[in-house]
């Protein structure tokens, strides 16, 4: 990641994180405030961007609204269109399935952390890695990989803004990210692309599919990455899991001890609730 998307996101961050720190002072859910639901670092169009056909989901909240970004402009209420559907799972129908996904790492620190908790719970999940974060840490891209997790195209440096920029830059970033990506683990398929901060156009979705990797959004952010506290991420994950959710989590850009906390407590919450862990589907978009 660049120390500009870095700044970036910190800037981005730290607003929301301030906010949602009011609203849990005054004793209200951070989830339950959608239209603050800067995931990831992003705007609320991220929210849009994973809501696919999960408009029941009291988080999917991106549904209703359109961005105005000139990115989507013309398409901005079929964003969710060609966005894979987490919540599909890979199987059985029977609504018990679930796709947990670990973005904006590898990060020496954390990555290790959340590779031991799916270990140690039989967890399979996918991991939404940033090109030069690979190129930095190639061992932890293989790690992961030799676990049996996906990987999945995170971008080159994490712009979340790419949305506003030339097709061009937005190819050049999602090529750049893979190769990157399939540098540290050769002959790995790179599986799905995720707008860094869901910031999905209709030509990244294209550019991803073309280069046989699904555009991948989600349908339940606990908000890790703000550092709720514990409590609040559990609770985000444990409430109202939409049908077959998937679900965003963080194993880097900055202090992810509350995500490997919340792991702990959340996997096997759902195990005994008889949720199967599953990729998300990657049907044609
Ligand atoms: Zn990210």
């Amino acid at each position: 990641m660049t120390s500009s998307s870095v700044r970036r996101r910190r800037a981005g961050s730290a607003a929301v994180a301030a906010v949602l720190g009011l609203l849990a002072a005054a004793g209200a859910p951070a989830f339950t405030a959608p239209a603050l639901a800067a995931t990831d670092g992003s705007t609320d169009r991220s929210s849009a961007a994973a809501s696919s056909g999960s408009s029941g989901s009291s988080r999917s909240a991106g549904a209703s609204r359109s961005s105005g970004s000139s990115g989507s402009a013309p398409g901005a209420a079929a964003i969710p269109q060609g966005i894979s559907r987490l919540a599909q799972g890979s199987g059985s129908g029977s609504g018990r399935d679930i796709a947990i996904t670990i973005d904006d790492g590898p990060d020496p620190r954390w990555t290790p952390q959340v590779l031991q908790v799916l270990r140690q719970h039989h967890v399979k999940a996918t991991f939404c890695i940033v090109g030069t974060r690979a190129q930095k840490y190639p061992e932890l891209v293989r790690a992961v990989a030799a676990d049996g997790h996906q990987l999945c195209d995170h971008s080159a440096d994490h712009d979340v803004t790419m949305d506003h920029k030339p097709v061009a830059y937005q190819q050049q970033q999602i090529l750049d990210g893979k190769a990157m990506i399939e540098k540290a683990v050769p002959g790995v398929a790179v599986t799905y692309y995720r707008a860094p901060g869901g910031a999905f156009t209709p030509a990244s979705r294209a550019i991803a599919a073309a280069n046989g990797m699904r555009p991948l959004g989600w349908s339940v952010d606990p908000k890790d990455w703000s550092r709720p506290g514990l409590p609040a991420i559990v609770s985000a994950v444990e409430n109202e899991l939409p049908e077959r959710p998937t679900v965003l989590f963080h194993d880097g850009g900055g202090d992810r001890s509350e995500t490997v906390a919340a792991l702990k407590q959340y996997l096997p919450w759902l195990t005994a609730r008889g949720y199967t862990f599953t990729f998300p589907a990657r049907t044609t978009p």
